[in-house]
């Protein structure tokens, strides 16, 4: 059993139990991305080798042509986006279990201390589930060295393009035909560029540097940083808002065995015990990529702290630390908006003392938008994957779930962001693959999924600004859009907006071609036809704000 350990149980003495579970989930999650990571580039790389190989199959000779390679061209960027969009989701994923999982440890333990003195607990769920939704917005609005998280997932995107169209051309170059191609491009994401080098040494001899050893290594190397600080990040701020919460220890990983950053951080002394850092003097987790070091939150005794939590319980003079952890932490995490009443913790609330609820005023107040930084990083993450996610936030909202549960900070801020945004569109366009439609020949629509008058809730969606970038996703070209459009006119439908406002996303979307305009709102069909677009027919949907 390694040292660190047993370092974790002293530290965490009583509650050693829930530390090691901390542990135990942490390590596990760290086993499970590393293939899962790996099965997103096999797969990608797959589908890239089927391509190939259909291609072969649409020509007389084994080998490729130029006009073939175009072709490819498009099916590579299809996949390095899909690549990016899976993952964007792990990361989602991983970054949303390693924030409970290092929260998770307080939680238990503050949680069980507020049962053991008999009181209420379901204002402090609130609270923790509160801090971490906010430890996981953190990582995600993080910069390094100027690029957000999701710039680097994206970068991984862009790699995995280059390096499969560095091997085709080279192999197009030499004349290897496209079914041997195909099957390299799946050895390499499997076993790496040595094994290459066996089997196909006068190319790999040529491309030397050019393709990396391990395609996916960056990529598992950056989900194992991330998690990390994720895990960090929700350990702190869950301790940061325990009332039992004492110090953070840093306990140093005896797996790297030379003296590091780590070891310094693991000697720190300013008097609560070696490697234990005060409440708010917590140190950047981790040290760097790859450190296994634990942050280990030190807590009160239980049976000291849970006596404190009744005094004070029966009389909030008489435990000053206590009531300002109560007036700041919990009421400020609890308390959604200042009318709410005090909610339920503490049994007995004193009338005579009302607390002023220090919620940070309304957000709604961003006009004309203000592109922060932070906002851009959200608006980034929206067009590369995450939009599914705030649109669903929005939609809650406007469908009369409160602001407080419907949003996530990010989504609540995109939303304000949308509609405190004045500029105004003559045309946007939304097309989506709408099934249901029948039309005659003469292109007259005889059955609709969709009834005039009908009301759409839009919290949040994607529109275009480009009547040509409709016409090209109409006719099933826009490898971004690939589950829309098609030859039959049926396949295409549009919903179109008139004079409408909206958000320009365009200088900060990746795919500038789509000129991409986010809009919110309730909207009602006020006609359905087929029509013109870019001189290509489809079922145009006109719909007219309804709010
Ligand atoms: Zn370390």
């Amino acid at each position: 059993m390694p040292r660190e350990i047993d370092e974790i149980k002293d530290t965490a003495g009583a509650y050693r139990k829930w530390a090691l579970e901390a542990r135990k989930k942490y390590i596990e999650l760290r086993l499970r991305q590393d293939p899962e990571i790996r099965g997103l580039y096999i797969r990608a790389a797959d589908r890239v080798s089927k391509e190939l190989r259909k291609r072969v199959l649409k020509t007389p000779s084994s080998y490729l042509r130029k006009r073939q390679l175009e072709e490819l061209e498009a099916a590579l960027r299809t996949e390095a986006d899909r690549l990016t969009g899976n993952l964007t989701k792990a990361f989602e994923q991983y970054i949303e279990q390693a924030v409970e999982a290092g929260g998770g440890y307080s939680q238990v333990i503050v949680l069980d201390l507020f049962k053991k003195a008999g009181m209420d607990i379901t204002g402090l769920r609130t609270m923790f589930a509160t801090v971490n939704r906010q430890a996981v917005e953190a990582c995600w609005a993080r910069t390094k060295k100027g690029l957000f998280l999701s710039d680097r997932i994206w970068q991984q995107g862009e790699n995995f393009r280059n390096t499969m169209r560095d091997i085709i051309q080279e192999a197009v170059a030499t004349g290897q035909d496209a079914v041997k191609t195909a099957r390299m491009l799946q050895q390499y994401v499997r076993q790496g560029k040595s094994t290459l080098a066996a089997n196909y040494p006068n190319m790999m001899e040529r491309m030397k540097g050019r393709i990396p050893g391990d395609i996916s290594y960056e990529a598992l190397r950056l989900a194992r940083t991330e998690m990390t600080a994720a895990f960090g990040e929700g350990t702190i701020a869950a301790a940061q808002v325990s009332p039992s919460y004492q110090g953070m220890k840093w306990v140093l990983s005896h797996s790297h065995p030379v003296v590091d950053i780590c070891d310094t951080l693991a000697e720190h002394d300013e008097g609560l015990g070696r490697g234990v850092y005060s409440p708010g003097n917590e140190p950047p987790f981790p040290a760097h990529p790859n450190c296994l070091c634990a942050l280990v939150p030190v807590h009160e005794d239980p049976e000291k702290f849970v006596q404190r939590l009744k005094k004070w319980r029966d009389d909030p003079t008489s435990e000053p630390e206590l009531e300002k952890w109560y007036q700041s932490h919990y009421l400020g995490k609890v308390v959604p908006k200042p009318k709410a009443s005090v909610p339920v913790t503490k049994p007995e609330a004193k009338p005579e003392k009302k607390p002023v609820a220090a919620t940070p005023g309304a957000v709604d107040t961003v006009s004309p938008v203000e592109m922060t930084e932070e906002l851009k990083g959200i608006i980034k993450r929206y067009t590369t994957g995450a939009y599914k996610n705030f649109n669903a936030q929005a939609d809650a909202y406007l469908k009369g779930t409160p602001k407080e549960k419907a949003f996530s900070k990010a989504g609540e801020m995109l939303f304000n962001a949308v509609n405190a945004s004045t500029q105004r569109f003559t045309e946007l366009f939304r097309i989506v693959n709408l099934e249901g439609f029948e039309i005659d020949s003469d292109n007259l629509v005889v059955k609709s999924p969709l009834e005039l008058g009908q009301e759409l809730v839009w919290g949040l969606r994607s529109t275009s600004k480009s009547g040509k970038f409709i016409a090209k996703a109409a006719q099933g070209k826009d490898k971004n859009l690939p589950f829309v459009g098609g030859k039959d006119i049926t396949q295409r439908t549009v919903y179109r907006l008139k004079n409408e406002t909206g958000l320009d996303v365009t200088s900060i979307s990746p795919y500038k071609q789509q000129e991409e305009v986010i809009v919110s709102g309730k909207f009602k069909v006020m006609s359905i036809g087929v029509e013109e677009i870019g001189k290509q027919p489809m079922i145009v949907i006109d719909l007219q704000r309804s709010n």
